[in-house]
């Protein structure tokens, strides 16, 4: 049951058909785990924290730098030098209280992410190296946990969700394949930050949607940043896929 402040802070989302009661309390009830805490990460968290998830689990193991804020709007001149976990924890406190945040401050390994991806009920991918993707769909096709994946670089943008709670849900290996092509940082090919904080922002409505128990099609949407547009690819499990498709 929602308190008086509760119904007034969450009053404009439960207007929303699409919204109501029991949807706000299936946000109060969730673990979200979201893994990379930059131009992602930033927008998502915020929203999500806004919106009135539960609980918010972070993993970053950078600092904030300089060269950062252009894009993670959620951070200050002043916390450069700070962690960006720690930093992006204060910042969803501060607009939300109510909401629990755990900051961890590690570079996620296999370990980590198999405890804390079977304890989550959505998993936001936020990264932005090839590998650790690999290893958020590894163990979300383990825990058929949801997995919300979002990437941005220059000028392009790109968004899709996997749903593995259902059983002929593709993952993102089946998508993306196993390789590391495409691997290629910000720090080296740079990035707008309205760009990849449309995504981050997606990512968050993608993430409200699924905790909602709300159908989300399989695609990979596909952002052109010079032209505004969106692309939709529909998607299907590869039957051949090593890591979703293993007997
Ligand atoms: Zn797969």
């Amino acid at each position: 049951m929602l308190n008086d402040d509760q119904l007034l802070r969450y009053s404009r989302q439960l207007m929303v058909e699409d919204f109501d009661l029991a949807g706000q309390e299936a946000l109060a009830g969730a673990r979200v785990l979201v893994v990379g805490c930059g131009g992602l990460a930033n927008p998502a968290t915020l929203y999500l924290a806004g919106a009135g998830v539960g609980e918010l689990v972070l993993a970053d193991d950078d600092a904030v730098e300089l060269s950062n804020l252009h894009r993670q709007v959620a951070f200050r001149r002043a916390d450069v030098g700070q962690h960006k976990a720690e930093a992006l924890k204060a910042q969803l406190l501060a607009l939300n209280p109510e909401v629990s945040v755990q900051a961890h401050t590690l570079r996620v390994d296999a370990d980590w992410l198999d405890r804390e991806v079977a304890a989550a009920s959505v998993v936001l991918d936020c990264t932005d190296n090839f590998a650790t993707r690999q290893r958020i769909n590894q163990a979300c096709v383990i825990h058929r946990a949801p997995l919300v994946s979002g990437a941005a670089i220059r000028m392009d943008g790109q968004l899709a969700v996997f749903d593995l709670r259902q059983p002929d849900s593709a993952c993102y290996a089946c998508v993306y394949g196993d390789g590391t092509d495409g691997d290629l940082a910000c720090s080296q090919a740079g990035i707008v930050g309205p760009v990849v904080g449309a995504i981050g922002t997606l990512q968050a409505l993608a993430a409200i949607q699924v905790l909602q128990g709300k159908p989300l099609p399989a695609s990979l949407r596909l952002f052109d940043g010079r032209t505004l547009s969106w692309r939709e690819m529909r998607f299907h499990k590869d039957p051949t896929c090593p890591v979703c498709s293993r007997p």
